[in-house]
């Protein structure tokens, strides 16, 4: 017979649950008991005796009773195994010493000999073993028995093994807060830390920075290669995330291709902005995933409070906010939040808007540039640049509206219209010159191109070899059989393929092996960086040159706007050369009027060099000095120093705060000064914004602000004290200031 089944309803479950058990328990005992005390029977003592045993032998769970002293008097035979002895050896012994102490930190846990010296009752307490050899918890129960008169003659009580019930329990919490697939924090418990670590940092004034990180194309790969590819990039993602990040922070997965990281105790944005890069470029780095090569790209947002947000919903917004204009800025870039974004955010909603319906008003159209050949100095083809005239806005680069197409799924019909546009221009044109267009990789990745491109020669009747179509690397993310049938249906037309922006990526050289292009297009940047002392990059531009003279490809240099540049793209041997040096981009029809007779030669002509690194500016600062401050302007910046106009004969040596905004101050000591200019060198350097300016790495907390006593209720917002003038300690300035410029006297703290 089973011991289960003659419970009837009260039979424990299969898996020997702890209310069962004790169900089991209570009934069992209840029933011998109340046999002697109300002659009511219902299990004869011995086969109660029976079913007891049963039960024991079948391990659902396990009897004990103590003595008034707590020490062991019975203990089911099979639990001692778990508990590593014979039950033989733990009679006599105390009750407690079964079972580990619990940690003072463990909430509860204290209870058991608390309760077994209160004679009290207790059920389902959980208590790990003392001597197993795995992990084993049990959940116990007992009561306390009386003799007639009511005296203490220990405990009676059950128990049950619910190692399994615990270790599930704790997979379904981890399941909860951590996300399945990468094994990182998810978005629920992220945001729970980073709730409370900022209420805690509130308190101790403490900052603390958070990082979102956006896969740039990560979408393109899971839609090429599926799915479970998709999933195996994300894996790999997060291994790099965290080899960067490593104790400096906590990495998230937000959902999607959206990560988190949460970096307490940092507020510097040197060391912030060099981490941002570096998990760019790791993450840019090429991919196996199963078999596929295949390369992503990633931009960074990061806010950092208290600067940027309080609570742990504004600092991720900001953070939010910030990564929106990485990535409208071109990708692979990172971007500190800084106030002006809300508007630039707006900004571009409302220019995502107005482009739908540009093309349709005729506001797009088409410059040309001419690419000329170094030996001759003759043109030899254009490539077309796409000019949006805004109503109101006047001329847009497409530097900042080709992102925003892309992102509003709008740069197909964009595309379209330029490949179009630019084939009936150049069938227009006298002579044979070529005409080159950038196809993004979002309309490479489109099966309906080679149709387009069909369309626009048989419309306008242009040549195909007379059409050059430039790509960038962007393509290449997810070498699949589709790219190379693009390649091939393209090549197959006949048109002329170029590798655009050489040298801002992952420049892979391996590319021009695979793929069948006729020219490299060697990016601006790449070029100005040769001109540096110590640059390795003329020797790569040589390398490049070399291997592309080997695979019959012309090479262009971008953006040679200096004659030294220009001589040092010569010297290597670069076969064209599309910059300011020769001609900026021109309109369709000044483009006919210089091709007078099909032929265009133009003399280079240009600065002997660029400027330092210095970046010149006209920007309204605020200087302080003792208790004044100042309004100057900045007339160049470098990390190191400024050249700042506005006081007049200010000594050598003399010590400045400049303030910024936003918190930023930076001490700096007049170098040199002449009349209303000064040399200024900061005490600390300046770092990168990530968008081509400067900041400082530390912000004035406002914290200090607030404790010097100035009511700032939001607190990022302006702090240095000028608003309270105290006139009773009015002084003079020490320096007399520029025309109307006035100073204005700082409360003394
Ligand atoms: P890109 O393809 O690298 O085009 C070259 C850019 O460098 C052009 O900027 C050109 O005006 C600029 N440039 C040329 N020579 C010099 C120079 O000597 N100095 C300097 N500082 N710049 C020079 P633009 O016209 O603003 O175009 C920016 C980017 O927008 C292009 O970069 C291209 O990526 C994209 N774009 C432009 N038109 C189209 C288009 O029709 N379709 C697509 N998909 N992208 C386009
Ligand atoms: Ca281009
Ligand atoms: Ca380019």
């Amino acid at each position: 017979m089973n011991a289960h089944s003659s419970i009837g309803s009260d039979s424990p479950d299969p898996n020997g649950s702890l209310s069962e058990g004790r169900g089991f328990f209570d009934k069992i005992s209840s029933r011998i008991g109340s046999q002697n005390s109300t002659g009511s029977r219902n299990i004869k003592p011995a086969e109660a005796l029976l079913l007891l045993q049963n039960y024991e032998e079948s391990r659902q769970g396990w009897f004990w009773s103590t003595d008034a002293a707590g020490n062991l008097t019975y203990i089911t035979e099979s639990i001692t195994e778990i508990l590593g002895t014979k039950s033989a050896d733990l009679i006599g012994k105390p009750m407690v010493s079964l079972f580990l102490k619990p940690a003072d930190n463990q909430a509860g846990a204290r209870t058991l000999p608390f309760i077994l010296t209160k004679k009290m009752k207790f059920n389902g307490l959980e208590v790990q073993a003392a001597n197993s050899e795995d992990e084993c918890w049990l959940s116990i129960s007992g009561r306390p028995h009386q003799d007639k008169s009511g005296n203490f003659l220990g405990f009676r009580g059950s128990g049950n093994d619910v190692t399994a019930q615990r270790r599930m329990s704790l997979d379904t919490s981890r399941l909860a807060m951590y996300d399945s697939l990468t094994g990182l924090a998810n978005r629920a418990s992220m945001s729970k830390k980073l709730e409370t670590t900022l209420a805690a940092y509130r308190q101790q004034k403490r900052a603390c920075a958070v990082m979102l990180v956006d896969l740039d194309r990560f979408k393109q790969i899971n839609d090429t290669l599926g799915h479970p590819a998709g999933d195996a990039l994300l894996k790999q993602v997060a291994e790099r995330l965290l080899k960067v990040v490593g104790q400096a922070g906590e990495v998230s997965r937000l959902g999607g291709d959206e990560f988190q990281i949460m970096l307490p105790d940092c507020d510097d944005r040197g060391i912030l902005g060099d981490l941002a890069s570096k998990i760019i470029s790791s993450l840019s780095q090429p991919y196996s995933v199963e078999g596929n090569r295949c390369i992503i790209g990633a931009s960074v947002g990061v806010a950092i409070s208290p600067f940027d947000g309080l609570t742990s919903e504004d600092l991720v917004k900001s953070a939010d906010l910030a990564l929106y204009e990485a990535k409208g800025n071109g990708r692979g870039r990172f971007r500190f939040y800084s106030k002006g974004l809300q508007q630039s955010a707006e900004d571009r909603r409302v220019l995502e808007e107005h482009l739908r319906d540009a093309i349709g008003k005729g506001e797009l159209e088409l410059a040309y540039q001419p690419v000329v050949n170094v030996k001759t100095n003759a043109v030899e083809g254009f490539e077309a640049l796409m000019r949006w005239n805004h109503p109101e806005r006047g001329q847009i680069s497409p530097a900042l509206f080709i992102p925003i197409a892309e992102e509003a799924n709008l740069i197909w019909e964009l595309g379209q219209w330029a490949i179009k546009q630019a084939c009936k221009d150049a069938a227009g044109w006298p002579g044979k010159s070529r005409v080159a267009v950038n196809v993004s990789p979002i309309q490479f990745a489109n099966d309906l191109l080679p149709v387009v491109i069909d369309e626009a020669l048989s419309g306008s009747g242009l040549s195909a070899s007379r059409l050059e179509l430039e790509i960038t690397e962007g393509v290449f993310m997810a070498e699949t059989n589709e790219t190379n049938a693009m390649f091939q249906a393209l090549k197959s037309r006949g048109v002329r393929l170029a590798l655009d922006d050489f040298g801002t990526g992952y420049s892979s050289l391996s590319y021009l092996q695979t793929a069948p292009f006729d020219k490299i297009k060697i990016d601006q940047s790449f070029v100005r960086g040769a001109t540096e002392p110590g640059s390795r990059n003329g020797a790569i531009i040589a390398a490049i040159v070399a291997l592309a003279e080997a695979l019959a490809m012309e090479t262009t240099a971008e953006g040679i706007e200096t004659l030294d540049e220009f001589a040092l793209i010569k010297k290597l041997n670069v076969s064209h050369v599309q910059g300011y040096v020769y001609s900026k981009a021109v309109g369709n029809k000044e483009l006919i009027e210089n091709l007078e007779g099909g032929r265009w030669v133009i003399e280079p002509a240009g600065p002997a060099h660029h400027r330092n690194d210095r970046l010149s500016m006209y920007r309204k600062v605020r200087m302080i000095h003792e208790n004044h401050v100042y309004s100057i302007v900045i007339r160049n910046l470098s990390k190191t120093g400024a050249l700042v106009d506005g006081l007049y004969n200010v000594p050598i040596g003399t010590k400045f705060v400049i303030d910024f905004g936003d918190g930023q101050l930076a001490v700096a000591t007049v170098s040199r000064s002449d009349g209303n200019l000064q040399g200024i060198k900061f005490e600390t350097r300046l770092v990168d914004d990530g968008n081509g300016g400067l900041c400082t790495s530390r912000r004035v907390s406002p914290y200090l602000i607030a404790e010097a006593g100035l009511d700032v209720p939001n607190l990022p917002a302006g702090y240095v004290p000028t608003a309270k003038i105290d006139k009773d300690t009015l002084s003079l300035p020490a320096f007399s200031t520029v025309a109307d410029w006035k100073a204005t006297k700082i409360k003394p703290k």
